[in-house]
C-alpha cells in the first residue's frame, strides 16, 4: 500500500531568498485570483467553467503581454501548480461527498502566501535546492523518509517553510479486529447493528430553529444592505457550524466502528438515486413526493454518503474491508426461517415473522440480513442474494421502498 506524507521544515532564509520567495509567492496569488475571477464570472453567467489546460494556455498569453510581463519571472511550474490547485479547489467544491469544501476565494497578500515546485528540487542533508532560488538550508527536526513527490514553500509570520510531500511503500496492514457485523442505515436510528446496537440520529434541531428564526428576519432586511449582509453572515456561520457538528459526530462513529470490526457490511443502497427520485418523472409523476422528499431531507441531513465514505476510507488504513450487498427485502426477511414476506413488518420498527412468529426490532433484523448476505458473500461469492429472496416473495410487488424498506 502506498501512503502519503508531508515534512515541514522552517527555512534559513536571508534577504534575497526572501525577496524571491514573496516574488513568486504573489505572482502566484496574482494568477490564482485572476483565473478565479473569470471562472466566477463564467458561474455567474451560467457559462463553462475554464479548467486548468485551457488557463495554463491563457497564462502563457498574459505573460506575454507588457501588462502581465512579471509572471515570466517566475519558475513555470510554480504557476502551473497554481492553477492545478484551482481546479482541484473547484472540482471539490463542487463535490457532495465533501460537504465542508467550499468555492475558492480571493487570496490577499500575506495570506496563505505559497508556491509549490512538482519537480526539479534536490534535498541534501539539511539543505534544498529550489529552481531560481538555489540551496536554501533549512532545521531539520526529523529525518525524511520515502520518496519526495513534491515540496511547497510556505510564509507563516515573518518565517518562511518547506513542506515536503512524500510517497512510501508500506506493508498491508492487519486489521486489530476479526468480527464482521451488519449495519443497516435508518431513519429513526442513524444506524443499527446486527449484535442489535444502534445510534440516534444527529439532531441539529435547535440550530436549525435559529436559521430559520434568522431568516425570517432576513426576509424583512433591504438587500444587500449593512444588516442584511450581518444577517446572512451570521446565517452561513451556523450552516458551517451544523455541518462540523455533523462531521465529527460521523467521524467519531466511523473510528469506533472501523477499529471494531474487520468487516462492515452495508446495503448497496445508491443514496443519489433515492434522494432524486422523489418528483418522480413523466410517466409517473411522484405519487409519493412528500413521503419521500422528507425522507430526503433526513437522508442528506444524516449524511449517510459521507459516513460511508469515512468508513470506506478508514477500514483502508487499518486493513479491513466494507463490504455492500444487494438492498432487497433486508427489512422482510426473517433472519430465522429466512421467510420473506411483507406482512411481517407490522410497522416502522416492528418485525414479526408470519411463519414463525420470530420477533424483533425490524432494523436490527435488517442489520442482521445485511450481515447473513455479507457471509453469503464471503462464501460462496453469491452475488445476486435478490433471487434467493425473491422465489419466497412472488406475492407482492418487488418495487422496493427507499430506504425504511
Ligand atoms: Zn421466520
Amino acid at each position: 500500500m502506498i501512503i502519503r506524507k508531508a515534512y515541514k521544515y522552517r527555512l534559513n532564509t536571508n534577504a534575497e531568498t526572501e525577496q524571491l520567495m514573496s516574488q513568486y509567492a504573489g505572482n502566484c496569488r496574482y494568477l490564482w485570483n485572476k483565473s478565479l475571477a473569470l471562472n466566477l464570472y463564467h458561474l455567474q453567467n451560467n457559462q463553462p467553467m475554464i479548467w486548468y489546460q485551457e488557463l495554463d494556455w491563457f497564462s502563457k498569453l498574459w505573460k506575454k503581454s507588457d501588462d502581465y510581463a512579471f509572471l515570466k519571472l517566475s519558475p513555470a511550474q510554480t504557476l502551473q501548480q497554481t492553477l492545478k490547485q484551482l481546479e482541484r479547489a473547484f472540482k471539490d467544491a463542487f463535490d457532495k461527498k465533501q460537504p465542508l469544501k467550499k468555492i475558492p476565494t480571493f487570496k490577499k497578500r500575506g495570506e496563505r502566501d505559497s508556491f509549490s515546485f512538482p519537480q526539479g528540487f534536490k534535498i541534501e542533508g539539511r539543505r534544498i535546492f529550489l529552481p531560481k532560488i538555489g540551496w536554501v538550508n533549512f532545521r531539520k527536526s526529523r529525518d525524511i523518509e520515502g520518496t519526495p513527490k513534491n515540496v511547497t514553500v510556505s510564509r507563516q509570520g515573518k518565517y518562511w517553510f518547506v513542506s515536503i510531500q512524500v510517497e512510501m511503500e508500506t506493508s498491508e496492514p492487519i486489521h486489530p479486529a476479526t468480527s464482521m457485523i451488519g449495519m443497516d442505515m435508518g431513519v429513526k436510528r442513524l444506524f443499527t447493528l446486527s449484535n442489535g446496537d444502534f445510534e440516534a440520529p444527529i439532531n441539529v434541531d435547535c440550530f436549525k430553529n435559529k436559521i430559520k428564526r434568522l431568516q425570517k428576519r432576513l426576509a424583512k432586511k433591504v438587500k444587500f444592505s449593512n444588516n442584511w449582509r450581518k444577517l446572512k453572515e451570521k446565517i452561513n456561520r451556523l450552516h458551517t457550524k451544523i455541518a462540523h457538528i455533523r462531521h465529527d459526530i460521523l467521524h467519531k462513529f466511523s473510528t469506533t466502528l472501523s477499529k471494531s470490526h474487520a468487516i462492515i457490511v452495508l446495503e448497496n443502497l445508491q443514496i443519489k438515486n433515492m434522494t432524486k427520485s422523489a418528483k418522480g418523472d413523466m410517466d409517473k409523476p411522484g405519487s409519493m413526493v412528500k413521503q419521500k422528499s422528507g425522507l430526503n431531507r433526513v437522508i442528506l441531513d444524516q449524511g449517510w454518503g459521507l459516513l460511508k465514505t469515512f468508513l470506506e476510507y478508514k477500514q483502508l488504513w487499518l486493513g479491513g474491508q466494507v463490504m455492500y450487498v444487494d438492498p432487497k427485502y433486508t427489512s422482510q426477511t426473517c433472519p430465522v426461517c429466512q421467510h420473506a414476506n411483507k406482512l411481517s413488518r407490522k410497522s416502522q420498527s416492528e418485525f414479526e415473522c408470519v411463519l414463525c412468529g420470530h420477533e424483533e426490532h425490524a432494523d436490527v433484523v435488517g442489520a442482521k440480513n445485511v450481515l447473513g448476505r455479507g457471509h453469503r458473500l464471503l462464501a460462496c461469492g453469491e452475488k445476486d442474494v435478490s433471487l434467493l429472496c425473491e422465489a419466497g416473495t412472488r406475492q407482492f410487488s418487488n418495487e422496493l421502498e427507499p430506504a425504511v424498506a
